[in-house]
Parts: C-alpha cells; sequence; structure tokens
C-alpha cells in the first residue's frame, strides 16, 4: 500500500514532493554509534549504493552502508522517474567518445538496465508504481525530428527496440498533437523513484546490510591496509569503500561534486486526473520527455496524478516564474486540463559533466565509485552498483568494467555556470 504511513523525510515539500507523500515507508534505521568492522562499507543511500550493497550481501559479504540524511535523500528521491535505455549521448557519440571497447560494452550495459531495474522490481516484490510501457522522446519542429531519426537508426543498428512514431501516432499515444514524432522505447518505463529507493532499502537490509541513516562521513582515513571511516557518532573499518554519493556528496569525496555543474530541475504534480482525462491523456502512461534544450517532462503516478516537469529550481523568483510557465505550457498541450491544481512542486540538482558521460573513480588502494550520471540514474546507478559488487568479489577487473578509471576533474567556472543554469532557465520559462 503506498499509503502507509512513514516517518516524515528529514527535508522540505519542495525537494522530495509527491514521492514523499505517497512512498511507503522505509525500514526503520538509526545514526552509527560506535565503532563497527566490515569487509565493504558503502557511502551513500541512493541507488548506486544499495545496489552494491545488496548484490554484495546476497554473496554472504558484510556491508556496512552509511547515508547521510535519509535513504532517498539525493537525486533518488527527487527525480522523474523515468527508466531510461542509454544515456543523454546518442549512442555512436558514446562509441566515439569511449572508443569502440568501452563505448559498445557501456551501451549493452545501459540498453539492459532497465530489464534488470525491472527484474530486481519483481525479485524483491518492491512497491514502486512501476510502469513497463516504455518512453517516448518527442520530436519539437524538423530539427527534433531528424534527432530522434538519427537516434532509432543508432539504436536499431544495435538492436534495439526502438520505433519512430510518427505524428499521428504521437498523437494518439500524448491526447495532444504538439509533437511531430516520438520515439517509443519499449525498454524503458517509469517508476516512484522514492519508493523504489526505500524498496531497495528494505530488500537490503533483509538481506542483512547493516544500514545507518543520519550518519555523514566526515573522514576517510587508510591504516593498516584498511579504510577508517568516521561519522558524528561513530565508525567503521573495512577492506573496501565505495563513494556512491555523487550530485550531493558531502564529507571527504567532495571533489565528485566540484567535477560536475548542478542543472536544476522543478516537478509540479496535479491533483488525480478525471477518469474521463485519463482515457485521453498519455492512455499508455509512458514516461515523456521533449527534444529541446530547456525540455520538458511528463507521466502519470499511479493515482492518475500528470507530473510535469522542467529546468530550473522552484526558489528565489524561479518559483513564480516555472509554476506560470508550466501553466501555460500545460494548456498549451492539454487545453481539457483548464485551471488544474498543482497539488505538488519539488527541485533537485542533475550533476552534469563536462562530456555528458558518467565516471569511474578510484579514491586510493580498494575505494571506488561511479558518479555523473548527467539526469540518467535509475538505470544506470541499479547496474553500476551490481558492477561494483563483481569487482569486489573478484568476479571482475578494472578493464572489463563498463567505464575506464578516470581522475577526477574540477568542472572550470563550475559556480558562474550554476547560476548561468539557474537565471537561463527562468529567462526560457519567461516566454
Ligand atoms: C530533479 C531530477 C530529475 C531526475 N530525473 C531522472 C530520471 O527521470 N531518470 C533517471 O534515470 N535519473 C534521473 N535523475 C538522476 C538520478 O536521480 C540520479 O542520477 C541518481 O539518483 C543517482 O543515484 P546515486 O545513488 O548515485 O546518488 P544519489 O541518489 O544522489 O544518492 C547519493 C546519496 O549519498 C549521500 N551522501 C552524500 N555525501 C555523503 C556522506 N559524506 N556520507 C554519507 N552519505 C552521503 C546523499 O545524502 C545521498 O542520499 C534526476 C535527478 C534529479 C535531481
Amino acid at each position: 500500500m503506498l499509503s502507509t504511513p512513514h516517518k516524515p523525510h528529514s527535508h522540505g515539500p519542495r525537494s522530495h514532493g509527491l514521492w514523499e507523500a505517497t512512498a511507503p515507508a522505509a525500514p526503520a534505521t538509526t545514526a552509527l554509534d560506535g565503532h563497527v568492522s566490515a569487509e565493504v562499507v558503502i557511502v551513500g543511500g541512493g541507488y548506486t549504493g544499495m545496489s552494491c550493497a545488496l548484490h554484495l550481501a546476497e554473496a554472504g559479504c558484510r556491508v556496512v552502508l552509511l547515508e547521510a540524511r535519509e535513504i532517498g535523500f539525493g537525486g533518488a528521491g527527487r527525480n522523474v522517474g523515468l527508466i531510461n535505455a542509454g544515456l543523454w549521448l546518442a549512442p555512436d557519440d558514446v562509441s566515439s567518445a569511449l572508443g569502440p571497447d568501452h563505448g559498445e560494452r557501456l551501451l549493452k550495459l545501459l540498453g539492459d538496465a532497465p530489464a534488470a531495474v525491472m527484474a530486481l522490481i519483481d525479485r524483491h516484490g518492491i512497491d514502486c508504481e512501476l510502469e513497463r510501457n516504455g518512453t517516448l522522446h518527442c520530436a519539437v519542429g524538423a530539427s527534433g525530428l531528424a534527432e530522434i531519426r538519427e537516434r532509432e537508426a543508432q539504436w536499431q543498428k544495435r538492436g534495439a527496440p526502438v520505433k519512430l512514431l510518427d505524428a499521428t501516432e504521437t498523437a494518439a499515444r500524448l491526447g495532444t498533437s504538439a509533437y511531430l514524432g516520438a520515439l517509443h522505447d519499449a525498454r524503458a518505463g517509469t517508476l516512484q523513484p522514492l519508493a523504489y529507493a526505500r524498496g531497495l532499502a528494505t530488500a537490503v537490509v533483509k538481506a542483512g546490510v547493516t544500514l545507518h541513516t543520519s550518519s555523514p562521513v566526515t573522514k576517510a582515513e587508510r591504516k593498516d591496509n584498511r579504510w577508517h571511516l568516521t561519522t558524528s557518532g561513530g565508525s567503521v573499518d573495512a577492506d573496501w569503500v565505495v563513494v556512491a554519493t555523487d550530485a550531493y556528496s558531502t564529507g571527504p569525496w567532495q571533489m565528485v561534486r566540484t567535477e560536475q555543474v548542478h542543472l536544476p530541475y522543478f516537478n509540479l504534480a496535479t491533483k488525480p486526473l478525471s477518469p474521463e482525462l485519463l482515457r485521453k491523456i498519455l492512455p499508455g502512461r509512458e514516461g515523456v520527455w521533449d527534444t529541446k534544450t530547456v525540455l520538458s517532462s511528463f507521466r502519470m503516478d499511479r493515482a492518475g496524478r500528470l507530473v510535469f516537469g522542467s529546468v530550473g529550481a522552484l526558489r528565489y523568483s524561479g518559483t513564480a516564474i516555472h509554476k506560470a510557465w508550466a501553466r501555460r505550457a500545460l494548456s498549451r498541450l492539454y487545453p481539457d486540463l483548464g485551471d488544474i491544481a498543482f497539488e505538488h512542486e519539488w527541485y533537485g540538482q542533475i550533476g552534469m559533466t563536462g562530456d555528458a558521460l558518467p565516471r569511474l573513480h578510484t579514491f586510493g588502494p580498494n575505494a571506488v565509485g561511479f558518479s555523473g550520471y548527467n539526469g540518467r540514474g535509475i538505470a544506470p546507478g541499479t547496474v553500476f552498483g551490481r558492477e561494483l559488487a563483481l569487482l569486489i568479489k573478484g568476479e571482475k577487473t578494472y578493464a572489463e568494467l563498463p567505464l575506464p578509471v578516470s581522475d577526477v576533474t574540477p568542472a572550470p567556472f563550475r559556480r558562474s555556470r550554476e547560476a548561468w543554469y539557474e537565471a537561463g532557465a527562468q529567462i526560457a520559462h519567461l516566454v
């Protein structure tokens, strides 16, 4: 039941919005108090950390997971919930940036990643509003149509079940004729992101992981060939450290954050639509986004709320500007919605890397992590966590992972670019 009472998240309605209001409870957890030893200590309670923890614990490994705030505090509890296959970059661009070996390995892993998420959800009976009907990448104008046509060719060459829908079929799927076509990706789907994170946490605890929340790691030292991590209330020593803190990194691995430029992204959720509107608007419940640079996305939740999002932060002058724009944009797409109220509003920060590719970093012997998901973290985080488990169990080498190990490279002019993203989104949404 999604309405199970739960303890409030440690942050406000503008950070986790609808997802906080409708996710089942997280397992009961406490802060780390005292000293514990483990084989592996995982830092970060999002998809990457919890998938890694689960796959290690299922193989009999002793794991401690430390989360600074609550499960799903980072991107995992704030996102749109699109279980995408692949990255923002078109497949051929991934292959030329990484070379054919890593490039094609990464594309294969990420192309199959939504199926891995769905299998994990099924295996652990996670109640997270999973919809398996794919996603629709919608073409705005002739250049948008050319872009998705090219993506279709590049994915089909790799055997992926993607199909370009013409304007008529797109209109039938969406209930609006605003787009010239759409690329349907049958591998993909949608879910309730915080419910998925909390469901993973429940599975992690059942598998025997010691999971502590409200336990920010503040110090990491290597002594006697082991890692020693310190939190406000305790410490952990372990053979391995997995750094799974990504765009919300604090403490010893803040450098991961300095490599990324934060792109703010907001979502607004309507009240549940009437049965008549639900028959017209997105009846197949696919996840949708468009080809614009300042893009829009939309999807349904299980109760039939339309969740509509775009680039921008709901703070300062941004709140009024983005909400007024969203109302105008929605009524252009769906005039039948009239003046429908928004029940929930929230936003988060997407960590963008310079080349739009994720990163694999090491932070000393036996200290490793993936980061830099560029707004594609549900499926990638889940399978990257599993890859790290394989590495730690000795079933894969670094050379067999989907990305080469790279150094952390701070993004130039990060703060000013972040300010520009926030201001630029407001300018775009004034018209
Ligand atoms: C608004 C928004 C929309 C998005 N939409 C989508 C989407 O539709 N589809 C998609 O696939 N992806 C989407 N993403 C991206 C996705 O949410 C992230 O890529 C994903 O959450 C990354 O997972 P993660 O586990 O690596 O990191 P996170 O989920 O960010 O978790 C990291 C955790 O580490 C913890 N942490 C940080 N520092 C410390 C410390 N020192 N000690 C202990 N814990 C620490 C944080 O509190 C946090 O809980 C979106 C992101 C945002 C913000």
